[in-house]
């Protein structure tokens, strides 16, 4: 017993200071993947039945396998959507893991639910919806779109008429995947705009009118975007949200990737009409330094997402005692049993404050507008369109599309940085282009002009 109890303690020490090291590091490499055979091979079996020891698996963690991964974090990551949680949150996500909370109910998680319940207060102020919105944290924006489909088609279904009926809900080709994707789960049909330009409440109105008569029986949501992450482009919320009340129509803003901006009064005005959604996605874990993962769906009317959501059990009866009362997570979402996710995200905004965050976020609205100006003075590159939001789609001209595929290899595999080509759709043809999102506030202009130079 003893024996293991100090192996237990220097094990502990050992995985801290490592943590420790990883969050103050100030440089740390880019990271590449291996194939699964490569890892295999340099590690071996690891799941026996004595175990290989606590020493061993760490140090093939840190020799090896910690090394396969791609930070996101990394200043010249620009890739996809990158990311960039704060230290403080980083910490505080080790004490949510430390303190074995069940954040479904309030009756087990209050002290952790409360300080989630503070942050949300914060995010949901910046949407401008009425007073009883409110949210919670989820794995993610698939998660929360999800959630939010789900209470729609619910509420949509309350009336006997549509009981038997398919819905259907109508977005942009500009829309991610997982809107698409989550339809798919929730069984209902679902109509492109095709467009990735901004929907707007025009082109939302045609599409309606086009629709045949079972169609718009059928038809219960719209979703719009907040920020599409190909392009940072947000979609005419107003306009959208005007059709969406005249025609008696769920409306749910995405904004998974882009709602962060939602805290930079520059941005701001760009989000007019967010405040009549009826939901809203919002990623913590994008642009509002948290660490993976954490999500946010708020709801304007709340009830209506508890009665979609809310789960009955025998044995979860016991839950909703006396004593036990209190806002429970579980009703509002998907998930029964779920970490208290927003935990490390109040620790974050109570350490720094809110003002901090503002300023981080225009500092990546910065960095796109910058990018901007530089790729007009280039001689070899040039804009797709103006920078929006913090993406910035860019062409190197003469480049076919195998070259932008050669360029990020090479630049990925030297660890030097990842930005990768996406496409585009001008007119009818999808052009190969490339892509910088910022999130990072630590990004440089130097960072910024390396990798344009080395688009040689
Ligand atoms: C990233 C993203 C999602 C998906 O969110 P996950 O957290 O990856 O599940 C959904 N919508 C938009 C607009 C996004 O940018």
């Amino acid at each position: 017993m003893h024996k293991i109890d100090i192996d237990l303690v220097e094990m502990t020490l050992d995985v801290m200071k490592y943590a420790i090291d990883r969050i103050s590091a100030t440089e740390h490499p880019i990271g590449k993947p291996k194939k699964e055979e490569e890892l295999r091979q340099l590690v071996g079996e690891t799941i026996t039945p004595k175990g290989v020891g606590g020493e061993y698996a760490f140090n093939l963690w840190k020799q090896h396998l910690s090394k396969a991964n791609v930070p996101v974090d990394h200043p010249r990551n620009l890739a996809f959507v990158p990311a960039s949680p704060t230290r403080s949150a980083i910490m505080f996500d080790l004490v949510t893991s430390a303190s074995s909370i069940h954040g479904a109910y309030w009756m087990e998680g209050a002290g952790g639910i409360f300080c989630e319940n503070e942050a949300m207060r914060w995010i949901v102020s910046l949407t401008g919806l009425p007073e009883g919105a409110f949210g919670v944290f989820t794995s993610g924006g698939t998660a929360a779109n999800l959630s939010a489909i789900v209470t729609a088609r619910e509420y949509w279904r309350r009336d006997d008429t549509y009981k038997r009926e398919k819905g259907l809900i109508i977005t942009s080709i500009g829309a991610h995947s997982s809107i698409k994707a989550m339809a798919k789960v929730a069984d209902v049909d679902i109509l492109l705009v095709d467009s990735e330009e901004m929907l707007t409440g025009d082109a939302l109105r045609e599409t309606i009118d086009s629709l045949s008569f079972h169609q718009r029986k059928r038809l219960f949501a719209v979703v719009a975007t907040g920020g599409t992450t190909n392009a940072g482009i947000i979609d005419d919320l107003e306009g959208v949200a005007q059709v969406c009340e005249t025609e008696k129509l769920w409306f749910h803003v995405d904004a998974a990737y882009g709602g962060g901006a939602l805290a930079a009064d520059s941005a701001r005005p760009l989000f007019k009409g967010i405040e009549r959604a009826d939901s809203i996605t919002i990623d913590p874990h994008k642009w509002m330094f948290s660490p993976y993962d954490c999500g946010a769906v708020i709801y304007k009317q709340p009830e209506l997402a508890k009665a979609a959501h809310s789960q009955q059990g025998s044995y979860l009866d016991i839950f909703k005692d006396e004593g036990a009362h209190g806002f429970n997570p579980t009703d509002y979402q998907i998930q029964l049993t779920r970490r208290v996710r927003g935990l490390p995200l109040w620790f974050s905004l109570a350490t720094h404050g809110t003002d901090r965050y503002k300023q981080a976020v225009e500092r990546g609205l910065e960095l796109a507008q910058i990018a901007g100006k530089m790729i007009e003075a280039h001689p070899d590159v040039e804009l797709v369109r103006e920078p929006s939001l913090s993406c910035v789609l860019f062409r190197r001209k003469g480049w076919q599309p195998e070259d932008y595929t050669e360029w990020t290899y090479k630049n990925h595999k030297s660890g030097f940085a990842l930005v990768t080509p996406t496409k585009w759709k001008n007119g009818q043809t999808f052009e190969t282009v490339s892509r910088f999102c910022f999130i990072n506030p630590d990004t440089t202009e130097k960072d910024i002009q390396m990798i344009l130079d080395s688009m040689t």
